[in-house]
């Protein structure tokens, strides 16, 4: 099997003036889990891109923004700095994405782009849809991947399990029918969007797949919405490349949410996809997420054993699941 991990310490540059969930000892932690699990192999140091590739996934404007922004120390938002490190750090998680690209489209397998700033809640100018803030992202990571997929082979899909719904990576492919984005998130938190009725805009209904899982949802839940709705329609689909929007703040005790995710979930997702070339942006993810779900997830993949886990899902995941199936049946079968 086919593996590696583009990885920068330029990715570090970016950092917060005090303390803030998102900075660099992100990326420390992740490293370690993946060492830890004997995983910190095949690294290769990605280059950064030319900032005109930014103008795939965002308005010049917008970058030109963070570009001045970035002169000294300053916020977009009350969420979201830009330090003096922040936009080569920014090309240079774009450089990474590409490498990956182009590597998984050559040699199949699993490539992660072990990146931050993180991505999948900045939109084409910024906030996407009425997200109070850019929630710590700059660039799109996933969205960029996704837009040089479909220039290069016919069928992407993404999936992203970060605990927050990918609003950005949504909006820019709001109307893209060729892409299609399934997202599994924590239900009513930060930024406020991904519901079952967002299904994809006009001429790309259907093309859009949100799944809000109900609080304090763990494996039981996460492994069931799997089951039905996500795996169904990436069979249906059949995408050329899977491109996962690999955030780690569902696992218990991360932090930022209530989900109870453990390596059980990160695993069994990893070995479902293992047929798939597969793109690993990292998103979210704040302490032990990073050391313990991204690696459960990568040895998922390479392990290729599928794994029977019987699941107990809550009433309302069971409810949750159903509502989605009977909006978008229309489009997959269940
Ligand atoms: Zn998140």
């Amino acid at each position: 099997m086919k593996f590696g991990i583009l990885y920068t310490p330029i990715s570090l540059e970016h950092r917060p003036d005090g303390y803030h969930p998102e900075n660099p000892g992100r990326l420390k932690r992740a490293v370690e889990g993946l060492k830890k699990a004997g995983l910190w192999k095949n690294v290769i140091e990605p280059e950064a891109v030319q900032e005109k590739e930014l103008l795939r996934v965002h308005d010049g404007e917008y970058v030109e923004l963070v570009k001045e922004l970035g002169r000294s120390f300053d916020y977009l938002d009350p969420d979201t700095y830009v330090s003096p490190g922040t936009f080569n750090a920014a090309r240079h998680a774009f450089g990474a994405v590409k490498k990956a690209v182009e590597l998984v489209l050559d040699e199949k397998g699993l490539y992660l782009a072990l990146v931050r700033p993180p991505g999948h809640h900045a939109g084409r100018k910024g906030r996407a849809f009425n997200a109070p803030t850019l929630g710590f992202c700059i660039f799109n990571n996933a969205a960029y991947a996704a837009k040089l997929l479909e220039g290069l082979t016919g069928k992407a899909l993404v999936i992203d399990f970060d605990a927050h719904h990918g609003n950005g990576t949504q909006e820019i492919l709001w109307n893209d029918s060729d892409v299609v984005h399934i997202d599994l998130h924590e239900r009513d938190i930060y930024p406020g969007s991904g519901y079952e009725y967002e299904i994809g805009g006009k001429g790309a209904e259907g093309t859009k797949v949100n799944i809000p899982m109900p609080h304090y949802s763990g494996d039981d839940d996460y492994i069931y919405a799997w089951n039905e709705v996500v795996l169904p329609i990436v069979a249906q689909f059949k995408p050329d490349v899977i491109i996962v929007s690999a955030g780690f703040d569902g696992f218990h005790g991360d932090g930022l949410t209530t989900l109870r995710l453990s390596e059980v979930f990160y695993a069994y997702a990893g070995t479902t996809l293992a047929r798939y070339p597969l793109t690993v942006v990292l998103e979210g993810g704040y302490s032990v997420g990073l050391e313990k779900g991204l690696p459960a997830f990568m040895a998922g993949y390479l392990s290729k054993e599928r794994l029977e886990v019987p699941v107990h899902p809550s009433f309302e995941t069971l409810n949750t699941v159903e509502r989605i199936k009977e909006i978008l049946g229309e489009w997959w079968e269940f």
